[in-house]
Formats: structure tokens, C-alpha cells, sequence
């Protein structure tokens, strides 16, 4: 499947393709408060169709993460790391996509608080 996504005001966004079979919903100190429900790819996996500059990115703890965001709507996105095999990942907050129904897959719960 391709989705297409995007922030609220649309200086970001973006396609991805892969499928989804679950969210994850981490309570770190900043997944907990941007309220974000993840789904994991590999970062050739998504495509801007925005120019990288109108993105904002905050980077906190062991500034491994890229989490980036819309300095005009506030909007998180997705965010950029490295996965554990040293593959880029994205990160993408499913609540950003068009077209998908999050209640079609179940949320599964990382405690990334103790990470
Ligand atoms: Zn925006």
C-alpha cells in the first residue's frame, strides 16, 4: 500500500509505502505528550514530496532521533533514526495519514520511559 500524509497545514508531506499491521504507542517524555502513534519503516521506504527546509527537527537525550516537525502548525510527522542493524528508519505518526483508519489495527505499547 502507498498512504499519503502531511502535517495540518501542508508545508510537510509526504508518501510512504509498506503495510501496516499495528501502532505502537511509546511513553517516553515526548511521544507521551505529542500524543503520536508510530509505525516503524525503512527510510526508502518514505518520500518527501515537500522540501526538506519547511520541516523544524528536535533532537533531545542521545539526539539519536530526528524528530521532525512543521514550525508553522506544530505538527509532528514522522521521525528519522537508526534502527538496531544500522538501517535508517522512519518513524511515522500514523495519525497523519490520509485514507487509514487507526482503529483497523491494534496499538501495541512500548515502554520506552525505561528504554
Ligand atoms: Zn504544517
Amino acid at each position: 500500500m502507498r498512504y499519503k500524509g502531511s502535517c495540518h497545514c501542508g508545508r510537510i508531506a509526504f508518501e510512504v509505502e509498506g503495510t501496516i499491521e499495528s501502532a505502537l504507542s511509546c511513553n517516553c517524555s515526548m511521544c507521551q505528550r505529542k500524543g503520536a502513534l508510530l509505525w516503524f519503516v525503512p527510510r526508502e521506504q518514505l518520500r518527501l514530496t515537500t522540501p526538506t527546509e519547511h520541516m523544524s527537527t528536535y533532537r533531545f537525550n542521545r539526539h539519536v532521533i530526528s524528530h521532525h516537525f512543521c514550525p508553522n502548525c506544530g505538527i509532528h510527522p514522522f521521525g528519522e533514526g537508526t534502527g538496531p542493524d544500522g538501517r535508517a528508519m522512519a518513524a511515522i505518526n500514523l495519525r497523519c495519514l490520509e485514507d487509514f483508519d487507526l482503529a483497523s489495527v491494534p496499538v501495541q505499547y512500548f515502554d520506552g520511559r525505561s528504554a
